[in-house]
This record gives C-alpha cells, sequence and structure tokens, in this order.
C-alpha cells in the first residue's frame, strides 16, 4: 500500500491525484511513463544515472520522444575512467547536459583521515559510510530541487529489487514524503534491455564488453563470473542486500 498521500510541493497536485496517477501507469510502457513523468513534473524530475545499461535506455527514450528530462549523475571519486568516457559519450551523441555531483571535499577529507582511503574493505559498517558520504549524501543535495526522480531499477535484478513498484514515495531520501521515485523500466528483463541498445545502437559503458554486469565504483565492482546474479559481483566480500542507500527498500511506501 501506498502510505499517507503527499502533496507535491509547487506542483499544486494533491495526493489522492498522485496515487490515481501512479496506478494509471503501473502497466505502461517505458516511454508513455516518461512522458507522463515529464508532463507531471517539468523541470522538477530527473534521470539521476550511473550510465549502466538502463540507463542508456532511458536517456534513449527520453532523447528519441523529445523529453527534456534533466539528466544527473554521481561522481563518487571512485569511479572507472570508463565512466567518465562514458558521459562524454552521451554528451555527445544527445547533446545534452549531464549535472555532475560530487561528495563534500571536507567529508570525504575527514572520512578517508580517520578511516583511511579504502574503508569499504574493513566491515559493512564502513561501506555505509563510504557509500554515505561518497553517494548517498550528495544526491540528496542533488535532488533537494526536485519533486521526482528516475532510476533504472529492475524487479528482475535480485531480491531487494522484486517488489518495486512504476511509481514510489522515496522516503528513505526524503522523509516527508514529497519526493517521487519512478522506474519506467521495472517490469523489462535483461534481454529486453540489450535488445533495446542494439536494435537502437545506444551507446553503452564500456566495462561491459569486459564481463561486467553491474558497475558502480572502481574498488567495489568486478566483472561478474558465469551463473552468478547480477548484484553478485558490487561488494563482493559482503553478504546480504547489494545496495547503496539510495535505493533501500521503502518500508510503506507503496
Ligand atoms: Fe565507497 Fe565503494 Fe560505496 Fe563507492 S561503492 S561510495 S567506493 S563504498
Amino acid at each position: 500500500m501506498m502510505d499517507a498521500l503527499p502533496v507535491l510541493p509547487d506542483s499544486g497536485a494533491p495526493g489522492a491525484d498522485l496515487l490515481e496517477w501512479a496506478r494509471s501507469l503501473e502497466l505502461q510502457s517505458a516511454e508513455a511513463i516518461l512522458a507522463a513523468a515529464s508532463r507531471r513534473f517539468g523541470d522538477r524530475l530527473a534521470v539521476v544515472t550511473s550510465f549502466q545499461d538502463t540507463g542508456s535506455v532511458i536517456l534513449d527514450i527520453a532523447h528519441r520522444n523529445h523529453l527534456p528530462i534533466r539528466v544527473i549523475t554521481l561522481d563518487t571519486g571512485r569511479l572507472p575512467e570508463e565512466t567518465h568516457i562514458q558521459i562524454d559519450r552521451v554528451r555527445e551523441r544527445y547533446g545534452i547536459e549531464v549535472e555532475i555531483v560530487v561528495p563534500d571535499s571536507l567529508q570525504v577529507e575527514e572520512l578517508v583521515r580517520e578511516r583511511g582511503p579504502n574503508l569499504f574493505r574493513v566491515s559493512p559498517e564502513h561501506r555505509f559510510a563510504c557509500c554515505n558520504v561518497r553517494k548517498v549524501q550528495p544526491f540528496r543535495r542533488a535532488v533537494a530541487d526536485l519533486d521526482a526522480w528516475i532510476a533504472g531499477l529492475r524487479r528482475e535484478q535480485g531480491a531487494s529489487r522484486r517488489a518495486i513498484r512504476t511509481v514510489e514515495v522515496d522516503r528513505s531520501n526524503r522523509p516527508d514524503g514529497s519526493l517521487i521515485k519512478i522506474h519506467p523500466l521495472a517490469d523489462w528483463t535483461s534481454e529486453q534491455v540489450w535488445q533495446y541498445i542494439d536494435e537502437h545502437r545506444v551507446p553503452y559503458h564500456p566495462l561491459y564488453d569486459r564481463g561486467y554486469r553491474s558497475i558502480g565504483c572502481a574498488p567495489c565492482t568486478r566483472a561478474a563470473r558465469p551463473g552468478e546474479p547480477v548484484r553478485a559481483a558490487r561488494w563482493w566480500w559482503e553478504e546480504g542486500a547489494k545496495e547503496c542507500g539510495l535505493h533501500l527498500v521503502q518500508v510503506g511506501s507503496r
């Protein structure tokens, strides 16, 4: 169940309207979902992407449908060089501006001074501290002027994502319920994603050609091994949910 219906700031849209809108999109195509989101939220909407396969598909669909959706990415300071190459490819291919958000330098300095540059290997608590400073806090700053953001999550990607809805209230990133999260590819399979990329000659992240299936920071991502789940190659030394904190399950938001 989606919980107490939020009133979206500055949009004048009441919560009941939002619930109806969310339900109306649940079985729609990605094109229709993106178009409806763009109409509803205008420049208070952005795709937040790390330029993985689903993000590439979303950007291509938005471009083909002339949807003026902002594009935001987080440069954690630990990204592989190939991600920067991909950012440049996207800027050139679509002629769009990519809003690159970086962590607070004082927070990073304090973190690595106290816990070391590779603290994420020490314990899950240290790993979450790194993700918090390099990803979660910059993300929350980046979406401060947004009513809604778009992510490339798919239900097929693992247990932690199996229950996602097309439209959710993102209370983990804004507890007052005024931030909406949209998953236009929620029901896509990996095969559909790559069929789209092939058919439309979408520029994709170079690491996919080196065996990667999920891509994040360089020290926390490796190529996939045969038969392992999609996100097993992220923080592979840890057990449990392979999430950085941006996509925590939204208790009570659906
Ligand atoms: Fe730090 Fe790794 Fe998280 Fe990147 S993925 S923010 S390097 S712990």
